[in-house]
């Protein structure tokens, strides 16, 4: 058995976890329920899930049971991760370290994780021992490739006491909020859906990116609940992410201060999204974003 087994849920998780791997220089095993797992990430085997992956409460035990022997069981720390990791470390008894951010001692086992909505870091050493973990996939990109993994299927365990009774995928084609390279967020100004979909959908398609939001508009219904960005929402890095009418709330931040570059457009000066900006605009968004969106097309 390999010292390590992963399990990737949502398309991109298994580079996420190859790089985690490939950071604490240990083999690993894949599981893979998201089904586009590259064989060239350095996995001994891939075992490939088959069929619609069940919700975690049947999906715990079956990898769990997998893990019995590794040192470590890890998975991305998304929704998905989130909701699965702590059960696997209930059912075994094991420790649990999440949100790893960076690898301080691999022998040691000793980690680095945001705290306090990102505004501090807490180091965290593990018992020796095995453990399970979830990592942050901003912080472990482009895994070294080589090789070609054998793949093995297997049907995915069948519901237990949780049924999904329906899947619906959002609309408009834009790319994916986390894998996006370029995210344009809204906050409270947008005023409704309609405008929110005009300005920060329409600038959005304009760079060819995602849409995203704060929670104020999320919950006065402007944006749907998957765009929220944040400590509550998903976790972002992309190479540009332009804030828009959005103050710069910590938990807000939280979820996107690791993006390269930062725009804000705010028409308060001393809006706190401008101390994490890269470049400001001071200007109201309904001039700006009009305009912005113009000169892409034109
Ligand atoms: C436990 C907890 C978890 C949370 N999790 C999250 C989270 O995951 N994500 C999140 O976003 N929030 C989260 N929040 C909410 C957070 O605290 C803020 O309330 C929220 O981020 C504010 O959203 P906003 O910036 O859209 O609204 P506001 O704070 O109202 O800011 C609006 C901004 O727009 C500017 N503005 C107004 N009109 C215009 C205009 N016409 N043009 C340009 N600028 C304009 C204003 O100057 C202001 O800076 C959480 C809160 C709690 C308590």
């Amino acid at each position: 058995m390999s010292r390590v087994l992963a399990i990737a849920l949502n398309p991109g998780d298994a580079e996420a976890l190859a790089a985690f791997c490939q950071a604490i220089e240990a083999e690993f095993a894949l599981v893979d329920a998201a089904g586009d797992a590259a064989t060239d990430l350095g996995a001994t085997r891939i075992l490939r899930l088959e069929g619609e992956i069940p919700p975690a409460d049947a999906l715990a035990p079956f990898v769990a049971e997998l893990g019995r022997e590794a040192e470590i069981i890890v998975g991305v720390a998304h929704m998905a991760g989130k909701d699965l990791l702590p059960r696997i470390a209930g059912l075994l008894d094991r420790p649990m370290v999440g949100d790893i951010v960076e690898v301080l001692d691999k022998d040691q086992h000793r980690f680095l994780r945001p705290i306090v909505a990102g505004n501090a870091f807490a180091e965290v050493q593990v018992e020796p021992g095995p453990f399970v973990a979830t990592v942050r996939a901003t912080a472990f990109k482009n895994p070294q490739r080589g090789g070609d993994s054998p793949v093995e299927t297997q049907p995915a365990p069948a519901p237990r006491s949780t049924q999904r009774v329906g899947v619906s995928e959002a609309k408009g084609g834009r790319p994916d909020l986390t894998q996006a390279r370029v995210v344009v967020s809204g906050g409270r100004p947008l005023k409704d859906a309609e405008t929110f979909e005009r300005l920060i959908g329409g600038l959005a398609d304009a760079l060819g990116g995602a849409a995203g939001a704060t929670r104020a508009a999320v919950d006065s219904g402007i944006a749907p609940n998957d765009l929220q960005v944040g400590q509550t929402g998903k976790i972002v890095a992309p190479e540009l992410y332009i804030a828009a009418g959005v103050s710069g709330s910590t938990q807000h931040v939280a979820g996107m201060k690791d993006s390269k570059v930062i725009v804000a457009i705010n028409t308060d000066p001393d809006a706190p999204i401008f101390d994490i900006a890269d470049f400001g605009l001071v200007m109201d968004l309904y001039d700006a974003i009009p305009q912005l969106i113009e000169r892409l097309r034109g």
